[in-house]
């Protein structure tokens, strides 16, 4: 042997730690480059109710488009904008993309939502009331439009994300915890800091119908939401069965393959809007 073991395999981490350091910094400096020459846009996916059917609101979703036009998406970019800081202006151009794509249906559409993620930096950060004030008054749409999406990682700072979260709710904005049941927090935790909705994760709604021991898990995280009076949102509902095992249990909404995958804001619009409209029997105001 030329180096022991032990050193070689030393050799080897310090070699992919570095490979993994200038591979983040290259994906950092294309970040930036992506906020300064606004490659990044956003596609939309349909939230339906299940009682109904109806299109209730969309889910915007970010990507960044290279100079060669390949979109890329999120998961390969937004750890990385978490790491370096960069996620907080990421979420103000988040912000900055709905009020375009979307300010002026939302105005028109008091029942529709648009539903963000944001990242436990933007709680502590001072431009996410700023971002989201901005975005309603210069639209007209109403705090009644917007849900919030947090990950339970939003709450590592419980303090913190009390205060934000109350401030949210001052404002009549939804709360949704999403990619509910993969993280740690317990359900009388959520129902402490008084959120509105729970998503639940893809990775439970996959096991419906699979006669797999894990498949149980599902009904039982459905049943304990209801008792605490959450509604929840299915994630990744891709077939009939999902959707109707869902609905039967009590689950209100969802959003999946099955009813649409992510796309421009103009082909929500021609979706939704007919049904977004408000009930029969309210005033309208157009
Ligand atoms: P998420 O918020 O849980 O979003 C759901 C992801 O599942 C989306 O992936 C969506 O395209 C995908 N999906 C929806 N329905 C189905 C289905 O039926 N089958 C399958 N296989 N996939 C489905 P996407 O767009 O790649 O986003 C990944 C994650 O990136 C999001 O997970 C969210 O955590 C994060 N993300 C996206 N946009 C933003 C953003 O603006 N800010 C932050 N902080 N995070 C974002
Ligand atoms: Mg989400
Ligand atoms: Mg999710
Ligand atoms: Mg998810």
């Amino acid at each position: 042997r030329l180096v022991p073991a032990g050193l070689a395999a030393g050799i080897a981490v310090a070699v992919a730690i570095m490979a993994f350091a200038r591979r983040q910094m290259s994906v950092a400096a294309a970040l930036r480059h992506g906020l300064a020459h606004h490659a990044f846009i956003l596609a939309y996916q349909p939230i339906v109710d299940l009682r109904t059917g109806r299109c209730i609101g969309a889910e915007a979703l970010l990507r960044m488009r290279r100079d060669s036009g390949e979109l890329i998406g999120p998961d390969l970019f937004i750890p990385i904008a978490e790491q370096t800081g960069l996620i907080t202006r990421m979420t103000e151009r988040v912000f900055e993309l709905v009020e375009q794509d979307a300010g002026h249906f939302l105005a028109r559409h008091p029942d529709f939502h648009i539903a963000l993620n944001i990242s436990a930096a933007d709680l502590r950060s001072a431009s996410l009331l700023p971002s989201i004030d901005r975005l309603l008054q210069r639209t007209g749409a109403r705090p009644a439009n917007l849900i919030v999406e947090i990950t339970e990682r939003g709450f590592v700072d419980p303090a913190t994300a009390r205060r934000a979260l109350a401030a949210l709710r001052e404002r009549g904005i939804a709360i949704a915890i999403d990619d509910f049941g993969t993280g740690y927090s317990s359900l009388s935790y959520l129902e402490s800091l008084d959120v509105d909705l729970l998503k639940i994760d893809r990775s439970f709604i996959e096991t419906i119908g699979t006669g797999a021991p894990t498949s149980q898990v599902v009904g039982h995280i459905i049943a304990m939401a209801r008792t605490i009076g959450l509604r929840m949102i299915a994630e990744g509902i891709e077939t009939r069965e999902q959707a109707e095992f869902v609905r039967r249990q009590g689950v209100e909404y969802a959003q999946g393959w099955l009813f649409g995958k992510p796309v421009e804001f103009r082909t929500i619009e021609q979706l939704c809007a007919i049904e977004a409209a408000r009930p029969p029997g309210e005033m309208s105001d157009e």
